[in-house]
Order: C-alpha cells, then sequence, then structure tokens
C-alpha cells in the first residue's frame, strides 16, 4: 500500500491571493498558480534567510522534497516575471499549524483560537464576513 502523503506544514497565509503584473491586460489565461508550499518555500528560504535544511524541518518535508517544492516555485515566478503573468496562490497539500481566516470586507488575515471569530481591525462578527483559508 502507498504511504499517505504528508501535509506540508505551512505557518500563516499570505497576505494576499497573488500578484499582477502592471501593463499588462488581464486576462484568465496569462496566469500561474503557485501552491501554498511553494509560497512558504520562498518565504522560509529567501525572505526568512533560512538554510533549505531549517526549512524542510519546518515544513515537515524531506530535504530533496523541499528542494523540489522551492526549485518550482522558483521557476514559476520567473515565467510570470519574464512573460508578464499574474500569480495566483492557490492549492497544494498543505496544513496551517492554527485557524485562518480572511476577513471579505478589509482582508486582514486573522488567526484565531477556537471561538473567536471577528475581525480585528473592522470589528465585523458576522461568519458570512470571514473566509476560512483551512478548508
Ligand atoms: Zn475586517
Amino acid at each position: 500500500m502507498p504511504r499517505p502523503k504528508k501535509k506540508r506544514k505551512i505557518k500563516s497565509p499570505p497576505k494576499m491571493l497573488g500578484f499582477k503584473p502592471f501593463g499588462i491586460k488581464f486576462c484568465n489565461s496569462s496566469h500561474i498558480s503557485l501552491q501554498y508550499e511553494e509560497y512558504e518555500s520562498v518565504k522560509l528560504v529567501i525572505y526568512d534567510k533560512l538554510s533549505q535544511d531549517t526549512a524542510a524541518e519546518m515544513m515537515e518535508v524531506s530535504r530533496p522534497t523541499l528542494t523540489r517544492i522551492y526549485n518550482s516555485a522558483l521557476k514559476k515566478i520567473a515565467e510570470a516575471f519574464v512573460e508578464g503573468k499574474s500569480i495566483l496562490i492557490k492549492g497544494g497539500d498543505f496544513e496551517f499549524g492554527k485557524e485562518w481566516y480572511k476577513c471579505k470586507k478589509c482582508f486582514k488575515l486573522i488567526e484565531t483560537t477556537i471561538g473567536t471569530t471577528s475581525c480585528v481591525d473592522c470589528l465585523t462578527s458576522s461568519k458570512n464576513e470571514l473566509i476560512s483559508l483551512n478548508d
């Protein structure tokens, strides 16, 4: 029996849903999908300046897996950058350490412990105004 694929750990979701280039007309066919774990690998290795070994530990994957995810992310970002494509951050095989919501009104990311689901910024507390990022 194949071993069930382990989910990659992501500390916190990105602040945005993606990126759009300036001076390029947006059309649906010209976007690249960047998976959440690809975003996380670039954040840990380049932005947080961690070694790939440390990043692999944090995401609970092997070092070769981390390198594969990271290289795939860089390739996609370079393609978007050079070809003027937009990037949508979505999908992947991951789980957050905590529950995260995004406020539909002000787009703020909200980290919750069970029971508290109101936006600290615009004070909206309607469940319909908060999108769960864990689903
Ligand atoms: Zn809000």
